[in-house]
């Protein structure tokens, strides 16, 4: 019978793109996924933006936008890295949403409302208020002296200096971050989720452990069930109550029947699972109520380490005491160091951008294969180390298994006409057989989330096919015709187990699985196959291998933002220190990938100026520069108009008398250079080619008729 499941992702907080730890825990999820559908089980995998908060509020208030345009902005970014790492979401959606907003009123009602008591319970708490802002202040947008050790400057909830923790009201001359006005103490109304009901404590005890929990996870857990921390430091026995209100001005959804109240984030944040499968099935013209009644439906979500707490108490009970299924299971990682053991390497940093990984042109599978061998069942953090990175991905991977492929093929294609014979040979059929009988031993595996294990068995049995290949030696058979008939058993077998490797690494591998699954001609998404392959495609190279630039490339640390060198002044050296050292790639636009995404607010530091070219010189010592004299429309302290001298590396493509009165783009904000011949004061743009050699030459821009002197370009 195919199993339903219904798998999720921790919902990003949409105040900033993704980073590489989401990137990890999408990769995890995917891969369990896909090992489920090639099971032939049902699947709805569901992400959303986690919108809501006064983080959020407050960023795009600075970003002079609306939250709901603010989180909108966000989520535009999001496509290019799932696609970009293959992870397929089958729905994203927003906690922002309507079906959102529905769904958590609606369990808010169910809870407040339970027929065995209300697990809903309002209080009057003291809290400080910003009487500039007219808003309650969250912790850590209060700041003041630490009252133990006085270091100026500290949040209203610990001290980064000494570590103390406390409540904001114990801080010395408190201030607000937003105004700097200082709060004044207000009551105020809130509702609480009363998770020590002996109701909720008796279900929570069970459901954390009965054993579904990961070991570890588990014992964690039990201890807050015998004691936990309060805010001002202190410890109290059991369960405590769940603050779920906060007050307007606040982006979130309304409480009902409460005017001016809103739900905390964390209340709805985990409602965005649900929503976002309401959403899908909705997409489907199918029935969520339907889908979710289903009493074999098993409901996963995979969470990082620093969420246990929101997803084994608060969320299992706010949807058991609201009448709703709970998760079948939740499955807790670590976190992704980079580098770890190569902190004061120079040459590496220990950030990994996903982004720039893809716009350096690294192959997703590479990032794809590494994690999963790194990743097991437990809740344990994994370390990206650059070096193991490369000989993972170059011996293993494409050393091992992608070879056996090539090894095969070409032999197969000239000599016959790509056909395979059935007839192994005693020891081929043996390996073969053994081979296709690991099936059920990694699928328990993958099944278990022990991706690690899975990778290392299948290497164990790629180095059995390569043990093989060493014993037959097929380039030797085919030296002579009279092997003809060795040569063709021995290099079907090769493309059989290629097959059976290819379709156990497909989860992990799904792109690769489908260009093989064209060189074969078997399904590679269907864990079932075991029938011979017939005849092969001619063979296309499948994967490169990574290279130590690009590893150079992807960790060189960012550039410091203080002076750029003028442009083309010495387009050579520019060449070498522009932002992305990117060795030149022929397949990228001009011969260079793009550089990582910048922000609307980025792009507004650089200030680009229509500039008239007045006049224009050879530059006496130098065959590259022209000197410029540029009009932007500018004038001094008397009102008279000024003009500015910059030195551009033109002198190749231009003679100075055909520029001059032409319009052209002056980066006017640039910090002025001093060069051998004078004084740069900015510095005009140009384009060029990444490769000088392919395509020579330089050329300045100009704009259309109509643009005069100091105009600003947006
Ligand atoms: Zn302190």
């Amino acid at each position: 019978m195919p199993r339903q499941l219904f798998v999720t992702t921790a919902l990003p907080y949409a105040n900033g793109n993704f980073h590489i730890g989401h990137i990890m825990e999408y990769i995890q999820a995917d891969i369990w996924v896909r090992f489920q559908r090639m099971q032939g089980h049902a699947v709805n995998f569901c992400g959303a933006d986690d919108t809501h908060g006064a983080p959020i509020m407050i960023a795009a208030e600075k970003a002079g936008k609306t939250p709901q345009q603010f989180v909108a902005d966000i989520a535009a970014g999001r496509k290019q890295y799932l696609d970009g790492f293959h992870i397929t979401f089958d729905n994203w959606s927003s906690t922002d949403s309507p079906e959102n907003h529905e769904l958590a009123q609606s369990i808010y009602r169910a809870l407040r409302d339970n027929p065995d008591g209300s697990l809903i319970e309002t209080r009057t708490i003291e809290q400080f208020f910003d009487p500039e802002k007219n808003m309650f202040l969250p912790d850590r947008y209060i700041k003041g002296e630490c009252p133990k050790c006085h270091a100026q400057d500290q949040y209203g909830d610990n001290c980064e200096v000494c570590g103390a923790v406390y409540a904001p009201t114990d801080l010395i001359k408190p201030f607000s971050a937003l105004s700097g006005a200082t709060p004044v103490l207000k009551n105020s109304e809130h509702f609480f989720f009363k998770l020590s009901d002996p109701r909720c404590v008796a279900f929570l005890q069970q459901w954390t452990q009965d054993g579904k929990l990961q070991p570890e996870v588990a014992n964690k857990v039990k201890e807050w069930f015998s004691v936990r921390t309060n805010p001002d430091g202190s410890t109290s026995e059991g369960l405590g109550d769940w603050d779920i209100s906060r007050d307007a001005p606040y982006f979130g959804i309304e409480i009902p029947d409460a005017p001016g109240k809103y739900f905390y984030v964390w209340l709805d944040a985990p409602i965005g699972y649900l929503a976002s499968l309401k959403d899908l099935l909705n997409k489907r013209g199918q029935s969520f109520e339907a889908y979710m009644a289903n009493p074999a439906l098993e409901q996963y979500h995979f969470i990082g380490k620093d969420i246990v707490t929101f997803h084994t108490l608060f969320w299992p009970a706010t949807l058991k005491f609201s009448g709703r299924k709970t998760p079948t299971n939740v499955f807790v990682h670590g976190f992704l160091t980079v580098n770890n053991g190569e902190k004061m390497s120079k040459s590496r940093g220990t950030g990994l951008d996903p982004l720039k990984y893809l716009q350096l042109g690294m192959n997703a599978e590479w990032l794809r294969y590494y994690l999963a061998a790194k990743l097991s069942n437990r809740n344990e953090d994994i370390d990206f180390n650059a070096d193991d990175f490369m000989a993972r991905v170059n011996s293993d991977l494409i050393g091992k298994f992608v070879n056996i492929a090539s090894r095969a093929a070409g032999f197969l294609t000239k000599r016959f006409d790509g056909k395979l014979t059935s007839e192994f040979g005693a020891l081929g059929a043996e390996l073969l057989a053994d081979i296709r009988s690991e099936a059920d031993a990694i699928a328990d595996l993958y099944e278990a989330r022990e991706f690690g294990k899975v990778t290392r068995e299948v290497m164990l049995l790629a180095d059995r096919v390569n043990a093989y290949v060493d014993q037959n030696k097929p380039w030797d058979l085919a030296k002579d015709a009279a092997n003809n008939e060795a040569l063709h058993q021995v290099c079907s077998v090769l493309v059989n187990t290629f097959a059976v490797l290819t379709r156990y690494l497909a989860p992990v591998l799904p792109s690769l699985a489908q260009a093989v699954q064209g060189f074969v001609g078997q399904r590679m998404d269907d864990w079932e196959v075991d029938a011979d392959v017939q005849a092969i495609q001619p063979y296309q190279h499948l994967m490169q291998r990574v290279t130590p630039e690009q590893l150079d490339a992807l960790f060189e640390p960012k550039e410091p933002s203080a002076p750029a060198s003028p442009a083309h002044a010495a387009p050579k050296k520019i060449a070498k220190s522009a932002p992305a050292t990117v060795p030149a790639d022929p397949n990228a636009p001009g011969g260079e990938a793009l550089a990582p995404t910048i922000t609307i607010d980025d792009f507004a530091k650089i200030d680009l100026r229509i500039a008239k070219i007045v006049a224009c010189a050879a530059v006496e010592g130098s065959t590259k520069l022209l000197r410029l004299t540029l009009d932007v429309g500018e004038k001094n302290a008397q009102g008279q108009p000024t003009t500015r001298n910059v030195f551009s590396g033109i002198a190749s493509m231009y003679q100075p008398e055909q520029l001059v009165g032409q319009l052209t783009v002056l980066v006017a904000n640039l910090a002025p250079r001093k060069m051998k011949f004078g004084m740069s004061e900015g510095m005009v743009l140009a384009a060029s080619h990444a490769d000088e050699g392919a395509q020579p030459g330089i050329h300045i821009l100009t704009p259309w008729p109509g643009a005069t002197p100091g105009m600003r370009i947006h």
